[in-house]
Parts: C-alpha cells; structure tokens; sequence
C-alpha cells in the first residue's frame, strides 16, 4: 500500500504532464503509471493537437504503459492523474484491471470517479480497482483554474491573417458603458480575439445570451440590457468573430457557418452558461437556433426575433435575395445609413456605433461574406445542422419561447416569423411591434420588459 507521501510524489509527476499540455494549449490534465514502485509511462491531455476527442492523459499513460508491459492488462498498476476520469477513461482503467486509479481535483462536470457517478462503486463493472481522490488536489486545480482564467488578452498579438480595430474606434458609445471581456483562446478559432459583454451576477436565476446578426454587433442589444439587469439577471453579448469588437479575419474564406456555430457552442461551454434564455435575430437565430440542441440542459428559454432556420427546404425568400444582391452590389454600403433607414430616430452618434468596428474595407470580410452564407439548398453548408434544429424545436424542446416581430422586416417579417413560430413547440402568439423594422432590438425595451414577465418562474 502506498504511504500519502509517495501519493504526492507520483501526483507531482502527472502534475508535470499537465503543465506540459498547458504548454501546448491543451487543458492541463497529465497522467502517469506506476509498477512496483518505478514509473513505467506518463501521458497528457493532447486532444486538439492531435485531432483525436480520445486523447486524453490517461488514455495516453494507459498505452504507454501496456506497450512497455507488453500486455494490455496493467495489473498489479497504478494510475494518477490530476483530474477525475471521466466516463471514457474510467471505462479503460477498467478494462486495463488497474489495481488502483489516484486522482487531485474533482471534476463536477464530467468525473465519474465519485462526482458525477462512482464508476468504479459498480461491483458488475469493476472487480479490482480502488480510486483514491483529493491528492494535491489544490495545485491540480488551480492549473486548471488559471488555465480557463480569462487571460489579460488586450495585450495580445493580433493574428496573421486579422485586424484588431483600433480601442478609439468605440470610444464616445452612447448608452454602452459595459466593460469589454475577451477570449482568444476557442479551439474553433483560436489566436482570435472574440469580444462579449457580460454582466450581472453569474448564479442569476436567468442569463440571457444574447446573439447579433449582420452587421449588427452587441450595440444592439443596448436597450435590452439594462431591463434586464434591473431584474437581477445576468447578461452575456458576444460579438461574432468579423464583427463589433471582435477581431476580423482579413479574407472573406474564413467565414463559414460551422466555424462560427462551433466558435458559439465553445464560448457557452467556456463560461458554463446555466438557465440561459437564449437572445436571437437574423444571423443570430440563423446560427444561434442551432446551439441548444448541443446541449439543452443549459437553456430554459428562447426570446426569438426576425430571424429565421435556413434549413434549405423552401427556396429563399425574394426579399433576402434582394438584400444579397444589393449586398454584393455595394460592398462599401454605409452601415450607420442602412439601420437608420429602419429607424429614422437613431441619433447620428448612434448610427456611428454600428460603423465604428469597420474603419475601413479591410475590416470587411464578415459583411461580404455573411448574406452569401445563409444556406440555400439542401446540401448548402449549414442547411443539414438547420434542419436537425427544426426538429429539435419541433419537438424536443422543453423550455418557453418568447417570439417578437417586428412588421415593418420586408426579409424576416411576419410572413417567415409564423412558419418559424409553427415550428417551435409550445411557442405561444407573438408580440406584434407594427413600427419596428427588421433591427427589433431598436425598439426592444418595450420586448426586454415583456420577457421578463414571461420567463418570470
Ligand atoms: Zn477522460
């Protein structure tokens, strides 16, 4: 039986392991195994260097060690790894008869060595091995910890192939006084600097991730925010990467619907966002209707605005087809112009916010590159996920659903928001706004106030 002591020793090994993966950029878990007192393999988290979702340390250590054994049975082994196995791991520790598997730091999320569920408590699953947990478990938690630490990243280099806009160009931003926060490190996109607001107190019975189309940014969303930060909620804007105070990928071949659906899908996972009514118009929806599904324990609501699921059933609507051509037609078209012909009452400071993330052509790509990218066809990319989405609404969706619409949309108006709204269990007769434009978000104090009495528990 090994003292405490040699517990902490081998524990310091696989720590070693899992600040050479942080050294990768992968989560910090390392592994090693121990025979008769030697070290016989170590291992670390190498999932996304090597494209393999099974990559992770104790996985690596196990192989290491039957290949240096040459059996693909390690008894009379032990492993340690700094986090709690999970399923998949503990599953092959269990399948390699360890005698006894030492981990640090708890996993809430996804260990199943006692947090979860006690894998190895199931006498039919495992006859042998014993688990110790909670050795060095601090330092092994704190290398996660100040790995997902949201890094001080106004200071990093802008990628290669990207623009940054300039600090000053959001300077003098009427009815925007949230702090930036930043992310550069998604997997989907990573070196890019994706920007989001996020206020309010993260334990909040309600976090409303709200999601821009094009060319908006989370300027939009201005209105909305404080009704709901009243209400004590907490509230988490992003801006898509190309757009607002994200950074913008130079070529227009970036963009591309999975990148951007997995870039969301990492930012929600990222933050651990918990009873989320989820925010969406235009783009926003297009993409952001497609993420619950991924992971629908995290959502209790859906307030959804002229947008649509492009799922490529129905041929494109010809208002849509008449904004993607002018669209192409005029690639310098004023930004601040196009959202006050929609809403003759924005100040001229305002109309400036919506141009202020694209100072000049280079900064571009994103508003090319979008109205070409609503998928169109059945086989168009996106159209598939769409339509996994549409089912899901249809029918496995839980959570209520607030729809707005804004009447004066000639692309997104009431005609496409019904066929959405037959969609979507449950989702009740919507909030009419017959002034507002396809940028309902301009009028939304009137829909943020509304939302809150609907989604009251
Ligand atoms: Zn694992």
């Amino acid at each position: 039986m090994a003292s405490a002591k040699q517990d902490a020793h081998w524990m310091g090994l696989a720590l070693e392991q899992a600040r050479l993966a942080a050294a990768d950029g992968e989560v910090p878990v390392g592994a090693v195994v121990v025979k008769d007192g030697q070290m016989i393999a170590s291992g670390r988290n190498a999932p996304i260097g090597s494209h393999d979702p099974t990559a992770h340390a104790e996985v690596m250590a196990l192989r290491a060690a039957a290949r240096v054994l040459g059996n693909y049975r390690l008894e009379g082994c032990t492993l340690y790894v700094t986090l709690e196995p999970c399923a998949m791991c503990s599953g092959a520790m269990l399948h390699a008869r360890l005698d006894r598997v030492v981990f640090g730091a708890a996993d809430p999320r996804t260990g199943v060595a006692g947090s979860v569920l006690n894998l190895f408590g199931h006498p039919q699953l495992n006859h042998q091995t014993r688990v110790t947990g909670g050795v060095l478990a601090e330092p092994c938690g704190q290398l996660l910890k100040d790995f997902f630490k949201p890094k001080r990243t106004n200071m990093d280099p802008v990628r290669e192939d990207a623009l940054r806009t300039p600090d000053a160009a959001f300077a003098h931003l009427p009815d925007y006084p949230w702090a930036p926060h930043y992310v550069n490190d998604l997997p989907s996109i990573h070196g890019l600097r994706m920007h989001y607001i996020d206020e309010g107190p993260h334990d909040a019975d309600v976090t409303w991730l709200c999601l821009h189309g094009n060319p908006a940014w989370s300027y939009l969303y201005r209105k909305m925010i404080p009704v709901w930060l009243e209400a004590g909620h907490r509230v988490v804007a992003p801006d898509l990467i190309g757009f607002g105070k994200s950074d913008k990928p130079k070529k227009d071949s970036f963009h591309n619907f999975e990148t951007h659906r997995q870039s969301l899908l990492e930012l929600v996972d990222r933050l651990d966002l918990q009873r989320v009514v989820l925010v969406v118009q235009d783009w926003g929806g297009i993409l952001g209707l497609t993420l619950p599904m991924a992971a629908p324990e995290r959502y209790q609501g859906l307030l959804v605005m002229n947008t649509t699921l492009a799922t490529g059933e129905a041929p494109l609507s010809s208002g849509f087809l008449a904004w993607r051509d002018w669209c192409e037609s005029q690639p310098q078209f004023d930004v601040g112009k196009l959202f006050l012909r929609g809403n003759p009452d924005l100040s001229a400071l305002e109309a400036a916010a919506y141009n202020a993330p694209f100072p000049d052509k280079g900064y571009r790509a994103a508003l090319r590159a979008f109205p070409p990218m609503v998928p169109e066809l059945l086989q168009s990319d996106g159209a598939a996920i769409s339509r996994q989405a549409q089912s899901f609404w249809r029918q496995d969706w839980q959570g209520k659903t607030f729809m707005a619409v804004g009447q004066q949309d000639p692309v997104l108006g009431e005609a496409v928001m019904r066929t959405l709204q037959s969609n979507i269990r449950g989702c009740p007769e919507p909030m009419l706004l017959p002034k507002a434009g396809h940028f309902v978000q301009e009028q939304g104090r009137a829909i943020a106030e509304a939302a809150v009495r609907h989604f009251r528990p």
